[in-house]
């Protein structure tokens, strides 16, 4: 392989029934300030049935190329018509770094094209960067168990891929009226060709958790203790119209379901404002959270290492400070006056 014939960033833009989802745009941030190191072209590689005229938006969030492929049998994800079209855009156009979504069908589809394309691939990165010394892109991961930050490097085949986790980077602000350019392509697959049909999509409605989405989080760690403590954090939550997040060891005791967990094996989140309730601090936990606008941290341990995170430490006995931030917030929110928080803390 002839590394040298690399080049340009590309994005998996993925899209569900046409609608863009937002990973992709986050990561056109991120692959636009690669390709501007790098001196190159930012991609979007955009798959789907009646999906072209999204290539305008995908200029507005950084891209200077879009290679689509339309048809009908891309219309739903499965993994062999992706990867088969994605591999053959990699040998046509020889791509030097390739980006995914760390979504269920993002880390399906970079796996299967990194089998099919022959090259190394990165999974769950939360940190981009290039050596541009070696011209070498970095792609860094939590390893050991969340205790290492390792960066993974690619040096003899390419494209240099990595699968993103959503929310990890922010998604750039649109610049409208930006301009770039369309590649269109086919895939040489039939609808009779393929073994796997998709028949029915089904919702799963039960799921009514998104923390991913959510402005505000309140967050409960093993400090909690047990049901009523939970009990006593879902509260804060409802009052305060947020979403409850939980530590592992909270999931783990039965507490609430995985759908809550923040952290390496759970979410990540981006709120405006993260309560962190009884949580130590672990590593594994704060990759999760750490990007959220601010963190408020309630811990009776003055030394918890969740404080060398947060904008806000209350140092105190979680039993006593959430009901009373409760009752403040509750007058507040039904406009009666608050008299102040008067915790001894
Ligand atoms: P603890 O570490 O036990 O902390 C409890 C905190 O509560 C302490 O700081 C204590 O001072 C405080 N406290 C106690 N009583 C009170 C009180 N009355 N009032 C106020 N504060 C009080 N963890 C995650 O959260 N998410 C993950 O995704 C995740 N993935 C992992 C993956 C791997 C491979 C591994 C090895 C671990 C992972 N963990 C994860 C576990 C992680 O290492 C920690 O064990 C976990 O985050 C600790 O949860 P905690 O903070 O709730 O509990």
């Amino acid at each position: 392989m002839n590394i040298e014939e690399y080049k340009d960033v590309w994005v998996f833009i993925e899209q569900q029934e046409g609608q863009i989802i937002d990973v992709g745009l986050e990561l056109l941030g991120a692959g636009r300030e690669l390709a501007d190191k790098l001196e190159v072209n930012l991609c979007g590689v955009l798959l789907g049935h009646q999906v072209k005229e999204s290539a305008n938006f995908l200029y507005s969030y950084g891209a200077d190329i879009v290679y689509v492929i339309d048809d009908p049998v891309l219309e739903q994800y499965r993994t062999e018509t992706y990867m088969t079209a994605v591999g053959d855009l990699v040998r046509k156009y020889k791509p030097e770094i390739f980006i995914y979504g760390a979504t269920a069908n993002g880390k399906d589809l970079a796996s299967a094209v990194a089998t099919e394309v022959m090259t190394g691939l990165t999974a769950d990165t939360t940190l981009l960067d290039i050596d541009l010394e070696k011209r070498m892109f970095e792609a860094s991961r939590p390893a050991f168990g969340g205790n290492i930050m390792a960066t993974i490097l690619c040096k003899k085949h390419r494209p240099q891929m990595a699968t993103v986790r959503p929310k990890v980077i922010k998604k750039p602000e649109p610049v409208q009226g930006r301009e770039g350019k369309t590649i269109e392509e086919t895939i040489s697959i039939k609808e009779e060709d393929l073994v796997t049909k998709v028949l029915e999509i089904v919702r799963d409605t039960e799921k009514a958790v998104n923390l991913e989405e959510a402005t505000v989080i309140v967050a409960a760690g093993k400090g909690i203790k047990d049901a009523k403590g939970f009990a006593m954090v879902k509260e804060l939550a409802e009052v305060l119209n947020a979403s409850v997040g939980a530590s592992r060891d909270v999931v783990e005791a039965g507490l609430c379901e995985h759908d809550h967990q923040v952290g390496q094996t759970g979410l990540t989140v981006t709120p405006k404002i993260y309560f962190a309730i009884g949580i130590s601090g672990a590593i594994q936990h704060v990759v999760g959270m750490q990007n959220a606008e601010m963190i408020i941290a309630i811990n009776n341990d003055p030394e918890a290492t969740i404080f060398n995170v947060s904008h806000y430490g209350v140092v105190g006995d979680a039993f006593e400070i959430v009901p009373m931030l409760t009752e403040e917030f509750r007058k507040v929110f039904k406009g009666e006056e608050s008299e102040g928080v008067t915790a001894d803390v």
